[in-house]
């Protein structure tokens, strides 16, 4: 690949700042709205950034057809969709090589904390909806289906919270922009981590990365997780302590 001039005398942080005036340890502007869609059992919009991100639950509910079924616990579905308008080259609808394998490590990253055992025999579906994207899109998808999932009352051990992390220009940055991942040197890691446990569910990698960074990264992931996680107790709070209130 021929890289662009423009590209490659980009400075991506400039006196600690970066192309869209964030610090390198800062989120984008992250808003989470619960119980968004009146037909879902569980529901949640997220804004985060440029990136619009619909998530909705339906079940637990029969499982079919039969033979997919788990006489042991629920069985959860996850679909990633990005909609054809949601980037600038307009995206054929239906599934990708890329939306497979993001629904399948978005489903391992929840499926973790579910109590999926107290619903034998039936199916869980997530329906993750990318209305527009602007990197970090499976990151935005994971944390308003965890939302979603606790909407619908679905037993966790935890709330899931997702961000990625990465380099850009050789500087470690939390939660990179489409601008960013363009960057010719760009590492990409989403991670997927449960602030309660400790635990992480996803840590993928895009890119070549050298070991001295890695500490520096997942510190900062599980930084900016800690701060997703607590943007959506928040929304989760703003929505049910209203209902109790009334
Ligand atoms: P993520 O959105 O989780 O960061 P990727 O790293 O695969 O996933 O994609 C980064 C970004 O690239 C997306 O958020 C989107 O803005 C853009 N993108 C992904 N797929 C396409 C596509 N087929 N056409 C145009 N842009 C895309």
């Amino acid at each position: 690949m021929i890289l662009g001039k423009k590209n490659q005398e980009k400075k991506y942080v400039d006196k600690g700042k970066r192309l869209d005036g964030r610090k390198t340890d800062e989120l984008r502007q992250i808003d989470i709205e619960v119980g968004v869609i009146d037909q879902a059992d569980g529901s949640a919009f997220v804004q985060w950034g440029k990136n619009k991100v619909y998530a909705a639950v339906y079940g637990p509910k029969e499982c079919l057809p039969r033979h997919t079924q788990n006489p042991l616990k629920a069985v959860l579905r996850y679909k990633y969709n990005m909609a054809p308008f949601s980037v600038s080259d307009r995206i054929r609808p239906g599934y990708s090589r890329r939306s497979v394998e993001i629904s399948k490590v978005s489903r391992l990253a929840l499926e973790k904390t579910l109590v999926l055992e107290d619903f034998p025999k039936t199916a869980i579906d997530v329906f993750v909806e990318i209305i527009q994207a602007d990197a970090g899109s499976r990151a935005a998808g994971i944390t308003a289906a965890s939302v979603a999932l606790a909407d619908a009352g679905i037993p966790m051990t935890g709330l899931v919270s997702a961000c990625a992390v990465g380099k850009a220009g050789g500087h470690i940055i939390l939660d990179m922009t489409k601008e960013e991942e363009d960057a010719p040197d760009a590492i990409d890691l989403p991670v997927a981590y449960v602030p309660e446990t400790g635990e992480f569910t996803l840590v993928q990698m895009d890119g070549e990365l050298q070991r001295k960074d890695w500490d520096e990264l997942i510190e900062l992931a599980v930084k900016g997780c800690e701060m997703v996680g607590e943007k959506q107790r928040l929304a989760l709070k703003k929505k049910y302590e209203g209902e109790v209130n009334e």
